[in-house]
């Protein structure tokens, strides 16, 4: 079974207040920032139907590997991220992965710093 489609969960047999567990190793996220060298990223999630919506809950941990835009040497820049998303409750089928790739794109810093002595950065990263 491939990544993505471990990120979609069929909900069509789901009876009110089921809920599944699943758990991703290894995802790569696709669409990340192109300076991007390494990802070690686990994905967990529960999918919970209700009467009026099918409620993800879950968690995006791990870490990649990204170069500092100050001093150019490269550096793991962590990953500790939850989320929650609702979907309508007569959906057949939930596909977790458009939401995980957003989560993690807006939290990877376009100009990462390795620390915050790299200085230069500063004034980038402060509005990150
Ligand atoms: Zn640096």
């Amino acid at each position: 079974m491939n990544i993505m489609e471990q990120l979609k969960v069929v909900t069509s047999n789901l009876e009110e207040f089921d809920e599944i567990k699943v758990d991703v190793n290894s995802y790569v996220c696709k669409e990340i920032i192109a300076d991007v060298k390494n990802q070690k990223i686990s994905i967990s999630f529960l999918v919970k139907k209700f009467k009026d919506l099918i409620l993800v809950q879950g968690k995006i941990s791990g870490q990649i590997e990204i170069d500092c835009c100050r001093c150019l040497e490269s550096f793991n820049f962590p990953l500790n991220l939850s989320f929650t998303r609702d979907y309508p409750a007569d959906l057949d089928e939930v596909d977790v992965e458009e939401e995980v790739r957003e989560v993690i794109i807006l939290n990877v810093p376009d100009k990462p710093l390795c620390s915050a002595d790299c200085s230069a950065c500063a004034l980038i990263a402060a509005k990150i």
